[in-house]
């Protein structure tokens, strides 16, 4: 207690060693005037007068402390003769109850209905950690951030399709770009082949002659394509010929070791004289019957003689008949005209052959000429064409600078737009924000894990404790109005002043 009274009944504070007596038993006080607490009086022996009346704490002192002193354990009766000691009675007849530890629902209502009009100051110091409070406004402003953040985040970018046209616009035209200039290259390169094949012209004919030649079997020189396409044309019109020519020789050829060979087995046959004229021996069976003719017979016996009888074959019976005495008797041909006849034919052959080497011979001119002429076209083409190309060219890069230009300009936009928007959403953004901070400064909503239910039934206003400098009045269930305590002391003292 902050108060004592004394013999003549008026109230006195605390000092050393001073007598004093409770206000509403009259038992006797003892004044503690510590170093630590802030003095008061207590009853002796530890006993409290006043049931109602907890062990009286510092907290409970200081709080009474803050009213005007007349205010402070004010002495209440009722209509039955029941008293007991107001914490604090303001003018205005409110009484102020400091309540530090839990009560039940039973005292609550029986306090509120012996005091009247009141209000509760609870110190929630003790529990503080188990009440979570949370700023209405700190989270209605996040709710406002996040509902913006999300709004513009569905919200499209201004001149967004614009500015994807104009990226797409560019990436095409580059990829046009790139392939121009690759097909330039080719062209290019198509020229520089022509132009090398124009320099290497008579190789270049060897080369096709024995591509061209269907018994050659070299490896292919030219087969990168803008060649082999020349090629494929003269193709056509000098396969033929040169296999033909090539052909013919070959046939010539044959013939001639034919003869050749004839000329040597004529050769491997014995000489002999016969009437001045030089004539072959030959086996009966090197005849055939139907040569009767030709046949000249000798004797064996007669051989060697200076005049020897030279017998005719009249007939094929004749013929025959020599066959059974075929021993005893030479017979021998006369291949004189055989061997001019074959000697001739060898030389018709070879002058054939000397005609068809000429006709190969020209041959060459006439395919360096087309194949000059062809290739000089194609390289004249290939300018033809670099010639457009280079046009195209011009005409993509243009058309890129555009694309360019106008992705800027709509980049540009896009971010005077969205500054523009940006502006206005924030604008309006902190309108909201101002309203809540006005509508609900001071507010909050908590919960109170383990909350005590007794307070439930309290009808009179109860205002939280937590140690600072404010208290929270708990304006309805769950709500929470922040009071300084200065605020809430001015408000019950204003009537003083
Ligand atoms: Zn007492």
């Amino acid at each position: 207690m902050n108060f004592a009274i004394d013999t003549d009944g008026i109230k006195i504070k605390p000092e050393p060693n001073k007598k004093g007596f409770c206000q509403l038993c009259g038992g006797p006080l003892i004044a503690h005037c510590g170093q630590i607490y802030s003095w008061h009086w207590k009853h002796q022996a530890d006993r409290d007068c006043d049931p109602w009346h907890e062990n009286e704490t510092k907290w409970h002192r200081d709080w009474k402390s803050r009213f005007p002193e007349n205010w402070q354990e004010v002495i209440l009766e009722n209509e039955f003769g029941e008293k007991h000691i107001a914490d604090i009675k303001t003018v205005t007849n409110t009484v102020i109850e400091f309540q530090n530890s839990p009560i039940s629902s039973a005292t609550i209502e029986v306090r509120e209905a012996f005091y009247g009009q009141m209000i509760w100051v609870v110190n929630a110091t003790p529990f503080v950690e188990r009440l979570d409070i949370r700023s209405i406004v700190t989270t209605k402003l996040r709710d406002i951030d996040s509902q913006y953040s999300y709004a513009s985040s569905l919200e499209p970018d201004p001149y967004d399709s614009e500015i994807k046209l104009a990226q797409k616009a560019i990436t095409d035209t580059n990829r046009n770009i790139s392939n121009i200039e690759k097909a330039i290259e080719k062209v290019h390169s198509e020229i520089n082949l022509f132009t090398k094949t124009l320099q290497q012209i008579d190789s270049t004919i060897e080369l096709l002659i024995n591509k061209w030649n269907q018994r050659y079997k070299g490896s292919n020189f030219y087969n990168e394509p803008p060649v082999t396409r020349i090629i494929g044309a003269l193709e056509n019109t000098y396969k033929l010929e040169i296999n033909s020519i090539l052909n013919q020789k070959l046939e010539l050829n044959n013939n001639r070791k034919v003869k050749e060979e004839l000329l040597r087995f004529i050769e491997s046959h014995k000489d002999i004289l016969i009437e001045g004229e030089m004539h072959k021996v030959i086996k009966y069976n090197g005849f055939t019957k139907e040569s009767f003719r030709n046949i000249k017979v000798i004797s064996k016996l007669e051989k060697d003689s200076l005049f020897p009888k030279i017998l005719r074959i009249n007939s094929e019976g004749e013929y025959l008949q020599y066959g059974y005495n075929q021993d005893k008797y030479i017979f021998a041909g006369d291949v004189s005209q055989l061997v001019l006849k074959t000697k001739l034919e060898i030389q018709n052959i070879e002058t054939d052959h000397q005609k068809l080497n000429e006709e190969f011979s020209k041959l060459k001119p006439r395919i360096g000429e087309e194949l000059q002429k062809i290739l000089s076209e194609g390289i004249d083409q290939s300018i033809a064409n670099i010639k457009k190309l280079e046009i195209d060219l011009n005409n993509l890069y243009s058309e890129l600078a555009k694309n360019i230009s106008d992705e800027h300009h709509f980049s540009r936009l896009q971010t005077q737009e969205t500054a523009k928007i940006q502006t206005e959403s924030e604008h309006e953004k902190q309108n909201k924000k101002l309203e809540i901070m006005k509508s609900f400064k001071g507010r909050y909503t908590y919960d109170w894990k383990h909350k005590r239910p007794s307070w439930r039934v309290a009808k009179a206003p109860i205002f939280i404790d937590i140690g600072e400098d404010y208290l929270f009045h708990i304006y309805r269930k769950g709500y929470l109005k922040k009071i300084t305590i200065d605020t809430f002391l001015r408000h019950y003292q204003r009537s003083k002043f």
